[in-house]
C-alpha cells in the first residue's frame, strides 16, 4: 500500500511562521496542473506494484486550486495507478476559501477528507500569524463542510504562542471540541529560521514560552481531547476512533509514497527524492527535460534511525520483529540495549513484541529517540 502527495504551492499571502515552499504568484496554476500530470505520467512506476490507498493535496494552499483541476488530477491518478476503492483523498483548505460554491464542486471530485487550517480561534493571534481568516470564518467553514456532506474533517491548531496563557489555550481547545470534528492536529509553534516569526524572536520583539509552560499546554491538550473521546494516536495528532489520517500514518509506518510538484518529497523504502523548491524551474524541467530533483540513497543506519523515530511517534509503536527482519540482529540489539534505561525510567514499554512511548515518554520523546539512534 502506498500514497501520493501533490504539492500545490500557491498562497494568497504568507503567514509569518511558515517555511513551506509556496508563492503568491497564482497566475500559472493551469500550467502547474499540466506539469503535475506530466510528472505523474513519467513516474507511474515509482511505487512498483503497491496499490495507492491515499491521495493528499498539500501546500501551499490547495484550496486556491479550482475544484475542476483537483478532479482532473484525481482522475489522472486513477488512470495511471492501481488504486483501492476506498481511497482516502484529502485536501488542505483555508477557511476563507471554503464557500458553498467551492464545496458544491469539490464534493463531486472524489475528495472525502478536508483538513482546515484553523490554527487558532483567537482573532488577535490569527492577525499576529498573518492568517487570511478570522475565527468566525473558521467555524462557519467547518459547519459548511458538514452541510455539504464531508464526513471526515480535520483541523490544525497551533499552541505555545508568545505570552499565551493556559486559559487562552484551554478556550481554543474547547472551541475545537465543540465543533465535533473527526480529527485534530495540534502543533507547538516553531520559530523556523528565515521566517518573519524567527526575526521577531531575534529582535526580542517576542519571547518564547518557557519549557514548563509548553509542556503544561501539551498536557492540557491531551487530557481535554482524550476526555472528549479523541484518541491520541501520534504525538501531534488526535482522532475519533478509527479516523486517524491514513495518509500521514503511512509516513510514520514507513510505507512508500510518491510526491509530485515543486518541493515534494518521495520515498520508495531505499531512497528519498525531493523536487526543486521553485515553481518556474520545476515547470520548465518537467516540460522541457532536465533534472528537477535531488536523490539520496539511504544506508541501513539512516533507514533504521528513520524507522525508529517515525514509528515511536505513534500509538502503535515499533514492531520488534519487523525491526529485526528489516535491519538485522545487530541493530535490534542496539535498540534493546539502549531502550532499557528508558523502560526503567517509565518512558518506554514493550508489550506483545511492540515498543511504545508511555505518556511520560511522550513529553521527553526527543531525548528518548535520540538515545535509540544508531551513529556509526
Ligand atoms: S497558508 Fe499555509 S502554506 Fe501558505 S503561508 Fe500560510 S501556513 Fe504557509
Amino acid at each position: 500500500m502506498a500514497g501520493i502527495y501533490l504539492h500545490i504551492p500557491f498562497c494568497k499571502k504568507r503567514c509569518i511562521y511558515c517555511d513551506f515552499y509556496s508563492t503568491t504568484d497564482g497566475g500559472r496554476m493551469d500550467h502547474y496542473v499540466d506539469a503535475l500530470k506530466k510528472e505523474l505520467d513519467s513516474r507511474k512506476d515509482y511505487l512498483g506494484n503497491d496499490v495507492v490507498e491515499t491521495i493528499y493535496f498539500g501546500g501551499g494552499t490547495p484550496s486556491q486550486l479550482a475544484p475542476g483541476a483537483i478532479g482532473t488530477l484525481i482522475h489522472h491518478i486513477r488512470e495511471l495507478f492501481a488504486t483501492t476503492d476506498d481511497m482516502e483523498i484529502t485536501i488542505e483548505a483555508n477557511p476563507d476559501d471554503i464557500t458553498d460554491a467551492y464545496l458544491q464542486d469539490l464534493t463531486t471530485t472524489g475528495i472525502n477528507r478536508i483538513s482546515v487550517g484553523v490554527q487558532s480561534f483567537d482573532d488577535k493571534r490569527l492577525r499576529f500569524l498573518n492568517r487570511r481568516h478570522d475565527s468566525v470564518q473558521a467555524m462557519d467553514a467547518i459547519k459548511r463542510c458538514r452541510q455539504h456532506g464531508l464526513g471526515n474533517i480535520s483541523i490544525d491548531l497551533i499552541y505555545g504562542f508568545p505570552g499565551e496563557t493556559k486559559d487562552a489555550w484551554a478556550a481554543d481547545i474547547d472551541k475545537a471540541v465543540a465543533l465535533d470534528v473527526e480529527h485534530i492536529s495540534a502543533y507547538h509553534i516553531i520559530y523556523e529560521e528565515g521566517t518573519p516569526l524567527h526575526r521577531l524572536l531575534q529582535q526580542h520583539a517576542i519571547a518564547e514560552l518557557d519549557e514548563e509552560a509548553s509542556a503544561e499546554q501539551f498536557r492540557l491538550l491531551k487530557s481535554k481531547l482524550e476526555k472528549a473521546g479523541y484518541i491520541h494516536y501520534e504525538i501531534s495528532n488526535f482522532c475519533k476512533p478509527g479516523l486517524h489520517a491514513r495518509h500521514n500514518t503511512a509516513y510514520w509506518q514507513d510505507k512508500k509514497y510518491l510526491g509530485c510538484g515543486a518541493s515534494a518529497h518521495s520515498y520508495d523504502l531505499v531512497s528519498r527524492r525531493w523536487n526543486v523548491s521553485d515553481l518556474y524551474i520545476y515547470m520548465d524541467k518537467v516540460n522541457n527535460g532536465g533534472t528537477y530533483f535531488t536523490e539520496e540513497r539511504l544506508d541501513l543506519a539512516t533507514r533504521y534511525n528513520e524507522y525508529v523515530m517515525l514509528s515511536l511517534r505513534t500509538m502503535w509503536g515499533l514492531e520488534l520483529e519487523t525491526l529485526g527482519s528489516r535491519f538485522g540482529i545487530r541493530l535490534l540489539k542496539h535498540f534493546l540495549d539502549n531502550a532499557q534505561r528508558h523502560i526503567d525510567d517509565g518512558c518506554l514499554v514493550i508489550n506483545d513484541g511492540n515498543a511504545r512511548l508511555t505518556d511520560k515518554g511522550l513529553f521527553v520523546s526527543d531525548g528518548v529517540m535520540s538515545d535509540l539512534m544508531y551513529v556509526e
